[in-house]
């Protein structure tokens, strides 16, 4: 081994460090005094470096200290934080917006939306599902296939005739719904759950609402809200 061989053993020797090359090595560092003045400069540093680095106790909180840090610094925390912040408060809202969204479509609000949707299915021209003459309990044949239990108001009209009738959506809410005439006119009465009305209603207290070409009176009693439209 010549010196500039043993310089760039010298560099990489913590890398290169096969027993036949450190033995070349020493061998040189022996017989070479360039060589081994880089050698003792070199054990030298190391051992001042070893003498003058002792440990020493870390204060109070810095280990805490440097793992907040890092954590803060960290990218996955911070992304996961940040996502969080801003898809938490993003969930709520769609949350709130589909509850809204249901507690609209499942209620009724106000009595003109009971009138305008009784009217919207009234100029619908649905078949009926049964005729009156064929059923002997109309409340049975509701009661099989509504979720409550509809009772057929008694309403004291000359003239007017039951002829049919079927179950029907007004918006999002199943109804019964009765089919009577009077003379040649249709005239369409709906009976509604009064679980499925949100707001304030006087018992038999009738409003009356004109609504198109139609005239629509609505009322409530017991369990049932009726919607008349003719
Ligand atoms: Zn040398």
């Amino acid at each position: 081994m010549n010196c500039q061989e043993y310089r760039e053993w010298f560099r990489k020797r913590e890398v290169l460090s096969s027993e036949g090359i450190i033995s070349e090595a020493y061998l040189h560092a022996k017989t070479c005094r360039e060589c081994s003045v880089i050698n003792k400069i070199d054990t030298d540093l190391e051992n001042k470096i070893r003498r003058d680095l002792y440990m020493r106790e870390v204060p109070d909180g810095l280990l805490n200290r440097v793992e907040l840090n890092i954590q803060s610094i960290s990218g996955v925390k911070k992304r996961s934080s940040i996502l969080w912040r801003t898809v938490a408060p993003a969930l709520t809202v769609a949350a709130m917006v589909l509850l809204f969204i249901s507690y609209n479509f499942t209620y009724f609000r106000s009595v003109e939306e009971v009138g305008r949707l009784s009217v919207e299915s009234h100029m619908e021209n649905l078949p009926m599902m049964f005729k009156a003459e064929e059923v002997k309990d109309i409340s049975l044949w509701f009661r099989e296939r509504l979720s409550f239990p509809v009772s057929i108001p008694e309403i004291g009209e000359s003239g007017l005739k039951l002829v049919g009738g079927r179950k029907c959506k007004l918006g999002r809410n199943e109804v019964a719904y009765l089919f009577y005439k009077k003379g040649d006119k249709r005239i369409s009465l709906y009976a509604i759950d009064t679980k499925k009305i949100r707001y304030e209603m006087e018992d038999n207290k009738k409003y009356h609402l004109p609504f198109k070409e139609c005239e629509v009176d609505i009322w409530k009693s017991g369990d049932m809200v009726y919607s008349l439209v003719r």
